[in-house]
């Protein structure tokens, strides 16, 4: 069902006012790798806001290597949150875990994202496919190109065609880098299929100074949408320092990519 052989036009994901993931119409997605309180939230949306991005990234279940690592404000964060999103018309993606999570957050996200640890989690994507709001699935760490499209069979199959898929880097011989950003996905994955494609260049290469160069190869690569982890100190964060852009790295990149889609 997601192949480009059963439906030939491109699926265009609505997420409510006016605001479109789709061919032609560039997505960008910004924000922190956790949510961590207000201050955080508000800084981060006045930010997006002057850029005109409507997108904010942010987990508030964190899929973390070592229990000891911050795990997110859960759905007190997710509240507070919203609301806030809300009231400046910003659309919120953010991570969700496990089966039990997807009710109580369905009316405070816009974008559910399936984490590359949970890619796999067959019940859970079966649990989305039941829901009318928008999927972002990564590609998980050792993943195939096919084994996300089976993941996001899976989702389609069961009812819920606002699929996204997004390619975050896999893990490869190569430990130069955090994981190993696989652009050949990307025209790979557009080619296969009729879904939107993100990229994910933050998790895809983990080192701050060369997301830039990433993003913008995704872009040309022809990702409709890119999605970056920026913070206003990133060596406070709470998660993934190493990869996030403070505000002035965040608005270069930003400005640049609108420029680079223009050119292809
Ligand atoms: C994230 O987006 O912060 C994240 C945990 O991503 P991934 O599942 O790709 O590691
Ligand atoms: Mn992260």
């Amino acid at each position: 069902l997601v192949s480009k052989k059963w439906k030939a036009e491109r699926t265009s994901i609505d997420c409510g006012d006016g605001v479109f993931i789709k061919e032609g119409d560039f997505a960008i997605m910004a924000g922190p790798c956790s949510i961590e309180g207000e201050d955080n939230i508000k800084r981060t949306i006045d930010f997006l806001v002057k850029q005109g991005v409507k997108f904010m990234r942010g987990g508030v279940y964190k899929p973390r290597s070592s229990p000891y690592s911050f795990r997110g404000m859960g759905m007190d964060g997710l509240k507070l949150w919203y609301k806030l999103a809300r009231e400046a018309g910003l659309k919120i993606v953010t991570e969700v875990m496990q089966v039990s999570q997807v009710e109580p957050m369905y009316d405070y996200v816009d974008i559910y994202q399936v984490g590359a640890r949970n890619s796999q989690n067959f019940n859970l994507l079966d649990e989305l496919g039941k829901v009318d709001k928008a999927v972002m699935i990564k590609r998980g760490i050792s993943g195939t190109i096919e084994e996300l499209l089976f993941s996001a069979e899976y989702v389609f199959a069961g009812g819920n065609e606002n699929l996204i898929l997004c390619e975050r880097g896999i893990r490869t011989f190569e430990n130069a880098s955090r994981n190993t950003l696989d652009l050949n996905a990307i025209p790979i994955l557009k080619d296969k299929t009729h879904l939107p494609v993100v990229a994910d260049p933050s998790h895809g290469i983990g080192i701050r100074k060369h997301v830039e160069a990433m993003s913008l190869a995704s872009v040309m690569a022809g990702a409709d949408g890119v999605i970056f982890e920026m913070h206003e100190q990133p060596e406070k964060a709470f998660s993934d320092g190493q990869q996030t852009l403070n505000e002035a790295e965040a608005a270069s990149l930003i400005d640049k990519m609108r420029k680079t889609v223009a050119l292809r």
